[in-house]
């Protein structure tokens, strides 16, 4: 039950015991008068309270007081709700004559104006500081020009991302110079077509702040008319350079991660081998022919056959030197080492892949322990995870949706990091569990075989291990170790 009380607002001369007596009354007909009045909504006039009997426990704290009358009158929103009450005391019992009723009447009126004026600008005023401090969570700040006199008017969160002093009076021209000398033109055309072209207006530009800071904004206008029918703008401006930031890595690491693919493929090595090998080998069969036919007469060649038995020597090592370059070429595969935070290099792919998650309806759980850093090539740990996860989808991509749960673990110990790929897929088949590893081991259709061994090598390179183990419910988990940095 809901138990609402009255408040005293204001009562400068009425006995403070009484005040006290009082407090707790809760707002039922039974408390009092003013109760009474505020739930009626209609004036209640105790005359005389000796003679009252309607509210016992009241009655007995108002005499206590001296005092003899009450007039409550209720004050009543114009739309109906009540927002007081207005009560008269006396320490005489008495009525209120005619005069004094209708002074009551206007008062209460007003008070009733008074009051819901107080609570609209209350509610202006918080709903200023809900806008304000959502413009400072989102970093959007809003603004209004009105075109004929010029005038620009801004939000505190504008003048925060323009780092502009709130004091100053703006003109384009001061916002003109906080705008990067490359995108000024951008704001002259809007400046120079918005006045008559009375358009909605959207584009991004960068700010260059004092102490060479460039910001990324973007702004979006809206065409209205003031009260006096004359044209002006408002809108808002979004500080985005996080997002933009953001974006420059991901894309860098997309090229990077892309252009490691494309030289780790099956494709261009086959390519590569065969370019370079098909040339010596068509030497050698040249050759071959050649001798044999200068053997082949009655009176063979044997100085000639000796010559192309040689040229075929030089060709076939050509072929093998061919080899041995390919595969120092591979196994150098210039390894960069620098101090990588295998959780953030995790966050990063997933944030890559997430289209790609999603499209799958695979839901990522990700527990990353905290982790000291490990020391390697950034690139390539990235490619061991991404393909991992890349299995781990595929690997569901045949089981009910409920199951496609990813959980992404790093846990980190003393001498190393370990990340682990818990999957619910089809799970690992005991018969080949030994062969996942091998290259060109594959059981897709359209599989390479190439991703866990070319992901072993890489691990394995770093001073780490590669493997794969069953879980108890269904799927698998595949996981690498890597030592810390410090024990490199
Ligand atoms: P590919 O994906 O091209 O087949 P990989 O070397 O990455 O090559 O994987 C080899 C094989 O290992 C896969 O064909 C699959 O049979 C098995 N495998 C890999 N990851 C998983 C996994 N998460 N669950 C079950 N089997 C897997």
């Amino acid at each position: 039950v809901e138990r609402r009380r009255m408040l005293r607002q204001c009562a400068p001369s009425l006995p403070v015991p009484y005040i006290e007596g009082i407090r707790n009354f809760t707002l039922t007909n039974e408390a009092g008068p003013c109760a009474m009045a505020a739930l009626q909504k209609e004036q209640v006039i105790v005359e005389n309270i000796e003679a009252e009997q309607r509210w016992p426990a009241w009655c007995a704290i108002a005499l206590k007081n001296e005092l003899r009358s009450c007039w409550s009158t209720p004050i009543v929103a114009h739309d109906g709700t009540i927002l007081g009450t207005f009560a008269i005391y006396s320490r005489t019992a008495s009525a209120p004559s005619s005069r004094m009723t209708a002074l009551i009447g206007q008062f209460t009126d007003l008070a009733s104006i008074a009051i819901e004026q107080k609570r609209r600008e209350d509610a202006l005023r918080r709903s200023e500081v809900y806008l304000t401090e959502a413009q400072r969570l989102s970093l959007t700040g809003s603004f209004r020009w009105r075109i004929a006199s010029g005038e620009i008017t801004w939000s505190d969160e504008t003048y925060r991302i323009y780092e502009i002093d709130p004091a100053t009076t703006l003109t384009l021209d001061i916002v003109q110079e906080r705008v990067h000398p490359e995108d000024r033109n951008m704001l002259e055309l809007t400046r120079a077509r918005a006045p008559h072209e009375a358009k909605d207006f959207a584009f991004e530009h960068r700010l260059l702040l004092p102490g060479d800071v460039i910001k990324y904004v973007q702004v979006l206008a809206h065409e209205m008319h003031s009260e006096n029918g004359e044209l002006e703008y408002v809108g808002a401006i979004r500080d985005v350079t996080d997002r933009k930031k953001s974006d420059d890595i991901l894309h860098r690491l997309r090229e990077e991660l892309a252009h490691v693919a494309r030289v780790a493929t099956l494709g261009e090595l086959t390519a590569a081998i065969a370019h370079e090998i098909n040339q010596p080998l068509a030497g050698i069969m040249t050759n071959a022919s050649t001798c044999l036919r200068l053997l082949a007469t009655d009176d063979p060649n044997l100085e000639g056959a000796r010559e192309t038995a040689r040229r075929m020597i030089r060709d076939a090592t050509r072929a093998a030197d061919v080899i041995a370059r390919l595969r120092a070429l591979f196994r150098k595969q210039s390894t960069t080492q620098e101090a990588v935070d295998l959780n953030e290099a995790t966050r990063e792919v997933l944030a890559l892949m997430s289209t790609e998650l999603t499209k799958a309806r695979v839901v990522v759980h990700t527990e990353l322990g905290h982790l000291p850093p490990v020391s390697g090539d950034r690139v390539q740990i990235q490619q061991v995870v991404m393909n991992l996860i890349l299995n781990a989808v595929e690997a569901m991509s045949g089981v009910p949706e409920r199951r496609r749960h990813l959980v992404v673990r790093s846990v980190g110990t003393e001498e190393e990091v370990r990340f682990e790929i818990e999957d619910g897929g089809v799970g690992l088949d005991p018969e080949s569990q030994d062969q996942l590893f091998k290259a060109f081991y594959t059981s897709k259709s359209d599989g390479m075989g190439m991703g866990l061994s070319i992901s072993r090598s890489i691990v394995e390179r770093h001073g780490g291990r590669l493997w794969a183990v069953p879980n108890d419910r269904p799927g698998a988990t595949f996981a690498f170790s890597l030592p810390l940095a410090s024990m490199m």
